[in-house]
């Protein structure tokens, strides 16, 4: 029973560290006046982990506490590094429960979290499940989790995003472990507006022939070169059934909307905001034909650490993702030429 207490405070501080922040900002991306279309771009850079994982970090501690998962006592462990376990180490610190993360390799130098190396081939999830158990800990899982747990009503992205910029043509993003997408989709549906949800998917990932082929279970086998999004095989949260569209972008398209994106906002977005950034275009391409309309789509996460990755031409040639050819095609097409990308739907 002792316990309790410190659950309903541990709930009260993560709901009054979300009462207690300004909504993300929105900022304009300026289009060439006379196509009547506006693009904004919902900066979820803006939060205190500098990363959209913030939201899902915080609803997975919150659902594991008044789940009775995890207590005061008990050890917070997640498979797997990133921005994910960044932002999950923030709401550890606030409550003061300790926090895991499994790692594959020895060597790497990490930071942020406390990491706990083991050596593949075992996999990483296995890996949480097996220590979460040696350690009376819980399992965060937010691969299986988040897009269960993120609230998709009111009282987070989708209701803050729909407050703020109505009832737009599309919104766009892109799916990782699915919560993004899976609320606002879930909101849409909810309130009957008549947004789009357009899902943006990089090479590699199973998420755009498994949504085209109706297959619950395809794969890929091969991990993402965008960090944060596409899947080698589809998840649990990744739900097919509420995207309206999903559109595949090659990822040195996306290497060149991020760095747009940074020419625009100065911002250091990784490359899943130029995921984003191409199929918000793509979409905008097809509203300029129609003589107008809105989009909407998120800047996901900003760090100096994406300088000498997306951000830098060393990086971009040993990966093959030089992006001249798509950054043409931006160029081009944001000085009123035509969208010569994806079959001429521009
Ligand atoms: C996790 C992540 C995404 C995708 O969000 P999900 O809600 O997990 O689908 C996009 N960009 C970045 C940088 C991420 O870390």
């Amino acid at each position: 029973m002792g316990s309790d207490r410190w659950a309903s405070r541990a709930l009260a501080l993560l709901d009054a560290e979300r009462l207690a922040a300004a909504p993300t900002p929105v900022l304009r991306f300026d289009l060439p006046a006379g196509w009547g279309v506006e693009l904004l771009l919902k900066d979820e850079s803006a939060h205190p982990t500098g990363t959209l994982k913030h939201r899902s970090a915080r609803a997975l501690f919150r659902h594991a506490i008044a789940s009775g998962q995890l207590t005061e006592s008990g050890v917070a462990v997640e498979a797997t590094g990133g921005t994910g376990a960044l932002a999950q180490a923030h709401f550890a610190r606030l409550l003061g429960v300790r926090h895991v993360v499994v790692v594959p390799g020895r060597h790497r130098r990490v930071t942020g979290f406390t990491p706990r190396f083991f050596t593949p081939p075992a996999g990483v999830h296995e890996e949480a499940r097996r220590l979460a158990a040696e350690l009376g800990g819980h399992h965060l899982d937010q691969q299986s989790n988040a897009a269960r747990v993120v609230d998709w009503r009111g009282d987070d992205l989708a209701g803050e995003l729909f407050a703020q910029v109505g009832e737009p043509d599309w919104v766009v993003v892109g799916a990782g472990t699915g919560a993004t997408s899976a609320s606002l989709g879930r909101h849409v549906r909810e309130r009957g507006l008549r947004t789009g949800l357009a899902v943006v998917d990089p090479e590699h990932s199973a998420h755009f022939p498994g949504w085209v082929t109706g297959a619950p279970d395809y794969a890929t086998g091969m991990p993402s070169r965008i960090e944060g999004i596409g899947r080698p095989a589809m998840g649990p949260g990744f739900l097919p059934g509420v995207a309206d569209l999903v559109i595949p972008v090659p990822d040195a398209a996306s290497v060149a909307g991020a760095r747009l994106v940074r020419a625009r906002t100065g911002l250091a977005v990784g490359g899943s905001t130029g995921t984003n950034l191409w199929g918000a275009l793509h979409l905008v391409a097809r509203l300029r034909e129609r003589g107008g309309g809105r989009v909407v789509t998120l800047v996901c996460d900003a760090a100096e650490r994406h300088l000498a990755t997306y951000h830098d031409d060393g990086w971009a040639r040993d990966k093959s993702l030089l992006p001249g050819a798509h950054a043409a095609v931006l160029e081009e097409f944001l000085a009123g030429g035509p969208w010569r990308w994806g079959g001429g739907t521009g």
